[in-house]
């Protein structure tokens, strides 16, 4: 292969690895370490009795099995479980495994094509901030976006229209310092990274993915849990990071036992494997995983003429 031939072949595989965000953890492979993030969308809207026990057996088993967790609460149901959530806090609050973030007060949409007006999405994410004030003493800095079906369709970033980027700048004014990453073009159930390109390099954008709504409610993928292993070894051997969105009622009321065996299972999977697992505060502690000025692999060798 001639000089011109190679630099033209670089530039090439350049320019497919750019296009293939999915693939760049591979180039990676023996530098970044694995990170595993297991959350629980917690929104729970009917009976608090019939999410009766789930708190304590969740302190139980991410304790026993020392599984780093976090919480993403809408302010409707910490108000709805007040009770709960004020023993909850009592027996958590000084515990690092347990990481309390939002999820908004009603389950509003952001990012969305159809969204409701901004003023209306502050006040949301206000009144629910407020709510976590109240009961956890402190303010959330985390939200995970909802999904919502009357809002038309996901945008692919908060990047995509005037609108969106209105949405993400409240967000980031009401104290927001991780939120899922949203950027046109980013794979967001495997990237980690910074909102420089919307003035917030101080905003980490977390992985979000496999939402327990699809494997275990819908069972859209056969047995849930098997699904779910076969998931953590491919994205192993990819060493690629792995979230798992699970909720609340979702673990208590539809899973095979309320013993929490399925989520015991994916975090013993992966921890054999290799993973690290953390919460999405330690995540953003470590600067070092999103706060790079771009997510291009810098070590590839470029050629000049
Ligand atoms: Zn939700």
């Amino acid at each position: 292969m001639n000089r011109r031939t190679f630099i033209k072949n670089a530039g090439l595989i350049t320019a497919v690895f750019y296009a293939m965000p999915a693939r760049m953890a591979v180039c990676r492979k023996g530098v970044q370490e694995k990170l595993m993030l297991l959350r629980y969308d917690t929104e729970w809207w009917g009976e608090p009795a019939e999410m009766a026990g789930f708190l304590e057996k969740l302190v139980k088993v991410h304790r026993q099995d020392e599984i780093p967790v976090t919480m993403f609460c809408r302010g409707f149901t910490l108000e709805n479980m007040k009770l709960e959530f004020t023993a909850f806090h009592q027996e958590t609050a000084d515990d690092p495994l347990f990481d309390m973030q939002d999820h908004s007060y009603s389950h509003v949409g952001l990012g969305y094509e159809r969204g409701k007006p901004v003023d209306i999405l502050e006040a949301d994410y206000e009144r629910s901030f407020q709510i976590h004030s109240e009961i956890f003493g402190r303010r959330p800095t985390g939200i995970a976006i909802c999904g919502t079906s009357d809002d038309g369709p996901f945008l692919p970033g908060f990047d995509a229209t005037e609108k969106s980027k209105a949405e993400f700048e409240m967000v980031v004014k009401l104290g927001t310092r991780m939120i899922n990453s949203n950027l046109s073009g980013i794979d967001g159930s495997r990237e980690f990274i910074n909102y420089k390109l919307l003035g917030h390099p101080e905003v980490m954008g977390f992985v979000s993915g496999y939402s327990d709504t699809a494997w275990m409610y819908r069972k859209e993928y056969g047995d849930p849990v098997e699904y779910m292993l076969k998931e953590v070894r491919t994205r192993s051997e990819q060493n690629e990071h792995m979230p798992v969105m699970f909720h609340d009622w979702v673990a208590w009321q539809k899973a095979p036992d309320k013993e929490l065996s399925h989520v015991r299972e994916i975090a013993e999977t992966g921890r054999k494997l290799g993973y690290t697992l953390v919460t999405h505060l330690d995540c953003y502690h470590n600067k070092q995983l999103w706060q790079k000025a771009s997510n291009h692999m810098s070590w590839f060798p470029v050629q000049k003429d």
